[in-house]
């Protein structure tokens, strides 16, 4: 099971890679990050200079590696792609900034999950440009300083405040990205209907994007469901009513929440009679980690109006009862 479980998702990978803008002007939305990005990016190509390191942080599917990929791409340079948990040891991390030639691009995804002793490597080398290789074991051990050739690391987080000061203050840009609006949902379902060849309808366009979370992940793949229901189900046209019907089947509703989403408001809601409970309390019962909970479902629940945090932790807004189709808690005598 596992076998077709891993020959899924990378089906999935391979089908999220091919609708992935290539250049800053095919990137739908963000427009303050993306002007911000182009004079970054074309003040260093005047100069003939490796620009500063990028910080890019947002919740997960708002294309932090899209436009890690579009930067190297409009400087002309290769990028090299690694991630926090992947380098167990500084060790590896010094091997990969060793082998880096000059003017590279270095994607670090999820890099707040570095381990200390790498990013204290990492932000030396992002400062100076010159990593300190150990040679030897014990009080044998001599630290040889190698210079390395001007390279620009690009950091993706799914929340900046998670990094350390030092590591953040290395970085000369910092981009956040924001859940997508609508209308620049259905912009990037248009544009993906169209490299897929599939005849997506604009009214099943504003249905989907409606409920992807404001993620373009989330509505490409929500395309691919609907086209999978259509072909299968309807006559092939991705039509409003085959794309309710393939939501149905996916069990995403209306406002877009999924499964996870849903099982936090009512575990809120329901085991805890509307909060403020903790973080990780939360994330218990609902059977996940408390970083997934807190970086993937709890940003759109909070921003749905759904969800508050306060100092004594999470609560169920009165949006939350609603939704769910339960009745709102009598206020308590306080
Ligand atoms: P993670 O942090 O989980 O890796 P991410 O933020 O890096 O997520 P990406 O992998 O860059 O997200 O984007 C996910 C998918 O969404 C990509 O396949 C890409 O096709 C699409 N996408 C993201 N942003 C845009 C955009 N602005 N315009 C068009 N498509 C986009």
């Amino acid at each position: 099971e596992s076998l077709v479980r891993a020959g899924a998702d990378e089906l999935e990978r391979a089908a999220e890679a091919a609708l992935r803008p290539r250049r800053l002007e095919e990137f739908v939305g963000q427009r303050v990050v993306r002007d911000q990005l182009s004079l970054v990016l074309q003040a260093a190509l005047n100069r003939g200079r490796a620009p500063d390191h990028v910080l890019l942080s947002g919740p997960p599917g708002l294309g932090k590696t899209t436009l890690a990929m579009i930067i190297a791409a409009e400087l002309g340079a290769s990028l090299r792609v690694t991630s926090g948990p992947a380098i167990q040891h500084a060790g590896d991390l010094a091997a990969v900034l060793s082998s880096l030639e000059e003017g590279e691009v270095l994607f670090i995804d999820e890099i707040h999950r570095l381990a200390r002793p790498a990013e204290e490597l990492l932000y030396v080398a992002m400062e100076d440009f010159r990593v300190d290789v150990v040679v030897g074991k014990g009080a044998g051990a001599s630290a040889i300083p190698l210079s390395l050739p001007p390279f620009t690391v690009v950091g993706a987080t799914t929340r900046a405040g998670l990094l350390p000061a030092p590591l953040r203050d290395r970085f000369g840009f910092t981009g956040h990205l924001d859940f997508y609006a609508d209308d620049e949902l259905e912009r990037v379902l248009m544009r993906s209907a169209g490299l897929l060849d599939v005849p997506l309808e604009g009214r099943a366009a504003a249905e989907i994007a409606s409920r992807s979370r404001g993620t373009p992940r989330i509505a490409n793949r929500l395309l691919r469901r609907v086209r999978d229901w259509a072909e299968v189900r309807g006559d092939g046209r991705l039509t409003l009513s085959a794309a309710r019907a393939a939501l149905e089947v996916y069990e995403v509703d209306e406002r877009g929440l999924d499964r996870l989403d849903r099982s936090v408001l009512q575990a809120l809601c329901l085991r805890f009679g509307g909060g403020p409970v903790g973080l990780t309390t939360l994330a218990v019962a609902v059977g996940e980690e408390p970083e997934t909970v807190e970086t993937v479902a709890e940003p759109f629940l909070v921003r749905e109006g759904l969800v508050g945090r306060t100092p004594r932790g999470r609560v169920a807004m009165p949006a939350a009862w609603d939704h769910l189709g339960l009745e709102r808690p009598a206020p308590a005598d306080t």
